[in-house]
């Protein structure tokens, strides 16, 4: 039997998110009928993108309403599309917007939710996603019951980009009354310094209690800034004013899986270790060298970071 598979793909000012490529690979990976829904205050013109990158058929849905990621209003539209297409899985980024969104999707779908998988397989028609739980302590594989739509958020990072593939628009309409909401979502404002989303990032450079103080955070962000990285931080201090908590890594904080991962002054407690051991790379720096980080790091260098982080900036900077 052929799966039909949903794609919600995740924009933000008009720009289609690197992740919503990656849920179109997570998509032919099951090997079903792919469709891909596209939100957007003027989704038409950027809906070809995602055609042209596998997203099958592409529902583009325009209103002013849809500027801004409201849950309220697109979990309502894209029950329209579900209700319409009858997918069996509807896959969804497990970001800020994704989280909100798809548990809300599986409540008003009376749905089966699975948040944050890692793989995710298809066998005739039943579905079986796996995910990490326990703070990654146990990995476990869930299946769904094959007359419940399953609604699952996919971990960035960990599928490639789906590059090219078949696709075209369908322009969708919708009900007008769908798009009021009690509550408006009326500005987005950028957190300054933060440039480069963590969750979606190639290369995390985070700073712990090592650093002493707010007026050393300029110091970590250079060395950020050197590799184009984003910059993170252990709770230690964010709970300290430090640093707002948009840059926390961890439990309680964002899971990100760069290919490069900089704990820096960080001495690697559990909860920290959840939301990112999973980088392809981790490079610690610190100077315990008894410190847990080093048990899961592919590189430690045991010393002080005031010296060492300017001085690899410096490299950095040189291109070198
Ligand atoms: C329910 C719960 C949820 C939590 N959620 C999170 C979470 O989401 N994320 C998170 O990060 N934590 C979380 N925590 C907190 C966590 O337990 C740790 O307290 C926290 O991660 C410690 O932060 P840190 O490593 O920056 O600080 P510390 O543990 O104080 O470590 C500082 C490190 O800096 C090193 N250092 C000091 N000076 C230097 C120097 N000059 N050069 C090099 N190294 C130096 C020290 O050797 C030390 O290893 C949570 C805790 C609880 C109970």
């Amino acid at each position: 039997m052929s799966v039909k598979v949903l794609t919600i793909a995740e924009q933000k000012d008009g720009k289609i998110s690197n992740v919503s490529y990656e849920l179109i690979c997570v998509a032919k990976k099951i090997g079903g009928e792919i469709m891909t829904a596209c939100l957007a205050e003027s989704a038409d013109s950027i809906a070809g993108e995602l055609a042209a990158r596998g997203g099958g058929k592409v529902l583009a849905v325009s209103n002013p309403a849809l500027k801004y990621f409201n849950d309220d209003i697109y979990g309502r539209v894209i029950t329209e599309l579900i209700k319409k297409y009858q997918p069996q899985l509807v896959i969804g980024p497990a970001t800020f917007y994704g989280k909100a969104l798809l548990g809300r999707l599986a409540a008003l779908n009376d749905g089966a939710m699975v948040s944050d998988i890692t793989a995710l397989k298809s066998e005739g028609d039943v579905i079986s996603a796996t995910r990490p739980t326990y703070g990654g302590n146990i990995i476990a594989d869930i299946t769904g019951e094959p007359e419940k739509t399953i609604f699952v958020t996919v971990r960035p990072k960990i599928f490639d980009e789906s590059r090219d593939g078949d696709g075209d628009v369908v322009t969708e309409t919708i009900d007008a009354a769908l798009f009021e909401s009690k509550a408006t979502v009326k500005e987005m404002v950028v957190e300054t310094g933060q440039s480069v989303n963590l969750a979606e990032a190639d290369i995390i450079v985070s700073a712990g209690r090592g650093v002493r103080g707010p007026e050393n955070i300029p110091l970590i962000q250079k060395l950020a800034d050197a590799l184009g990285a984003a910059l993170g931080a252990s709770r230690a201090i964010v709970d300290a004013g430090w640093i707002a908590y948009s840059h926390q890594v961890g439990q309680t904080g964002k899971t990100v899986n760069p290919k490069l991962y900089f704990a820096i002054g960080i001495s690697g407690a559990i909860q920290h270790l959840v939301g990112m051991q999973t980088s392809k790379t981790i490079v610690a720096i610190n100077r315990d060298k008894d410190a847990p980080i080093f048990n899961i790091a592919s590189y430690g260098i045991v010393g002080d970071l005031f010296e060492i982080v300017p001085a690899l900036t410096a490299k950095f900077e040189a291109g070198s």
